[in-house]
Parts: structure tokens; sequence; C-alpha cells
């Protein structure tokens, strides 16, 4: 079953974005494994944001990222990367679709509320970035033949 880490950023927690956020998400279907509130430190948003390291807005990016608390979650699911992704909507704001979480809800390119790993293999490197193995739960929902076909 694939995982994804989503990032509700700092200018989502100071707006009082955080329930709108994770509600979007939650209600695609995507189960809800790991959940935290957290500061990311300088070292951390740089392993993070790694692939981003020589762009010019890296340092903005950084500063923008460890600039107050974020939430961190898992999401799993089938296809849970590209799920997330679509109800993310595109980088900047400009281009989001509305309907989309940065379509509704953000008009800066570095201010857009919410991070999603961007493929599978990301999302693992990630995950492992934020979170022990421990922090991770596995659990049934009685609604999940509802949402999953299984067979
Ligand atoms: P994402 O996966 O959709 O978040 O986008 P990227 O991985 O390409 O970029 C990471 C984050 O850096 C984005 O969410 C933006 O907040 C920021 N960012 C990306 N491109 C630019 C840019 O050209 N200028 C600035 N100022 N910020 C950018
Ligand atoms: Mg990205």
């Amino acid at each position: 079953m694939e995982r994804t880490l989503v990032i509700v950023k700092p200018d989502a927690v100071q707006r009082g974005l955080i329930g709108e956020v994770i509600a979007r998400i939650e209600r695609t279907g995507l189960k809800l494994v790991a959940l935290k509130l957290s500061k990311i430190d300088r070292e951390t948003a740089h392993t993070h944001y790694q692939e981003h390291v020589n762009k010019p807005f890296f340092q903005g990016l950084v500063n923008f990222i460890t600039s107050g608390p974020v939430v961190l979650a898992v999401f799993e699911g089938p296809n849970a990367v590209s799920i997330v992704r679509k109800t993310m909507g595109a980088t900047n704001p400009v281009d989001s679709v509305p309907g989309s979480i940065r379509g509704d809800l953000a008009i800066s390119l570095g201010r857009n509320v919410i991070h999603g790993s961007d493929s599978p293999e990301s999302a693992e490197r990630e995950i492992s970035i934020f979170f022990s193995p421990d922090e991770i739960l596995s659990y049934e929902r009685a609604i999940d033949n509802w949402i999953l076909e299984r067979d």
C-alpha cells in the first residue's frame, strides 16, 4: 500500500487552516496513519528539500518552512501520492484549479499551504526524515470496503 508525506506549511498553521487541509485529504478516503505538530529545523529542511538546494528560491524556502510550526502527516492508500498531488493542486496557486487546496486557499508560490511528496520514492525518503516506524500506525477501518475495491 502506497504512503505519502503531507506537510501543512507554516502559513496554513498561522491562518488556522490545519483542519481544513487535513479534512480535504481525509475526505478522499486515504487513511491517516501518522500525525504530529512540529517545528522543522534548518538542517532537516535542507535534507527534506535537497532536490532544490541549487535553486534561487532555496534560502527563502528554508526560511519559510522553518518559520513556525507545521503539521506532519502520513496518508496511506492506493495511489496515495497522486491522489494527494491532485487534491493539493499545482505548485503555483496562479495555476491551481478551483476546488484544489492551493486553488482555493493560496495566492503566492512561496506561501502555498501544503507539501505533498511527488513520487512513491520521494515519499519513502521524506517519511523517514520525519517519522520513526513506530509512529506510523497500522489499523483497520470498518468503512474500508466502501472506499477500497479490493477484489
Ligand atoms: P511542490 O512539490 O508542488 O511543493 O513544488 P516544488 O517541489 O517544485 O517546490 C517546493 C516548494 O518551493 C513549492 O511548494 C514552493 O513553495 C517553492 N517554490 C517552487 N518553485 C519556486 C519558485 O520558482 N520561486 C519561489 N519563490 N518558490 C518556489
Ligand atoms: Mg516538491
